[in-house]
């Protein structure tokens, strides 16, 4: 089993990179991708654990997406395989970062706005060096009593559409997985489903479009996807040379009801998962750099 999306406390996961490698350890995962949001931060300290514990760890990273999409969809494309040491990955992530910052201050002046009680400087310290999100936020409002989960965090407050979201500001399809490419990794299409297509039809040609801007995969493996949808996912990554990736999304306390390798409890994702990922990335690797 392995996991190829997880959060640590270097984004708006609770736990370190090094707790995160040992519990893989203790859950028998074959391999795990720290993919936080816009930073790279974690990763010294993934790998290093990852040689520590004896667990296969990949470099990874989570942006999010500007493109055209039904109300309240999404496009987060994850980076496998990344150089971090890449100098333009690292600054195009500061200015990710930065932003989520301005962004998260906007969010609390609206909550104020809506009578809550919150400041930034309660964001800033919950969020400690890490990029910044909304899980933070909604930890806020659960410790405040403003609300009785996370989740409902979310529902009645920051999820998007309701009164205190705000956009963050997202690189365009082509360059976010261009960033990502050009930094050595593979580009992969996160949680497909979240981009909220109405049909099957609409999603998989969202997902033809994004693959002529280098799309490299799919995350097909992912807790609570509709068996139809993983059905028709599966179906046209064969059909279009499409690699396929899985994750649960792990993000530690901060995500109700998720566990690292088994998601929602029935996640499973096969091992040979990472080995055909590797061997891809090994192989545009080897092309790269004999310009083959
Ligand atoms: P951000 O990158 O700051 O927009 O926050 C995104 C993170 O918030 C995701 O990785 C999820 O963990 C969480 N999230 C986003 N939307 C929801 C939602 N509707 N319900 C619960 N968690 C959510
Ligand atoms: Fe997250
Ligand atoms: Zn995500």
């Amino acid at each position: 089993m392995i996991d190829l999306q997880i959060h640590s406390n270097y984004s708006d996961g609770s736990n370190s990179p090094t707790e995160l490698v040992q519990l893989a350890k203790e859950l028998d995962l074959h391999a795990i991708a720290l993919t936080d949001h816009d930073t790279v931060e974690g990763i010294p300290e993934f790998l290093q654990a990852g040689e520590q514990f004896g667990i296969n760890t990949i470099p990874g990273v989570e942006i999010s997406v500007d493109t055209d999409l039904p109300a309240n969809g999404h496009v987060h494309m994850l980076g496998l395989f990344v150089d971090i040491q890449d100098r333009e990955l690292r600054q195009k992530l500061d200015f990710l970062r930065n932003h989520r910052t301005i962004r998260a201050e906007k969010m609390v002046q609206k909550l104020n706005n809506l009578g809550i009680d919150i400041s930034f400087s309660e964001v800033l310290d919950e969020a400690g060096a890490g990029s910044i999100g909304r899980p933070h936020i909604a930890k806020i409002l659960l410790k405040k009593d403003y609300v009785s989960t996370l989740q409902s965090s979310f529902n009645k407050y920051i999820g998007k559409g309701r009164p205190a979201f705000v956009e963050k500001v997202k690189f365009r399809e082509n360059k976010a997985i261009q960033m990502i490419k050009d930094s050595g990794g593979l580009a992969i299409l996160a949680h497909p489903h979240i981009m909220n297509y109405p049909t099957l039809d609409h999603m998989l040609a969202k997902v033809l479009e994004l693959q002529a801007c280098g799309l490299d995969g799919l995350e097909i493996y992912y807790p609570g996807m509709s068996v139809k949808v993983v059905q028709a996912l599966t179906v046209l990554a064969e059909e279009h040379d499409l690699l396929i990736s899985g994750g649960s999304d792990f993000h530690g306390e901060n995500k109700e009801g998720i566990s690292m390798g088994s998601g929602r409890g029935d996640l499973n994702i096969p091992d040979q998962v990472y080995e055909d990922l590797k061997n891809r990335w090994e192989s545009l690797r080897l092309k790269q750099k004999y310009a083959l």
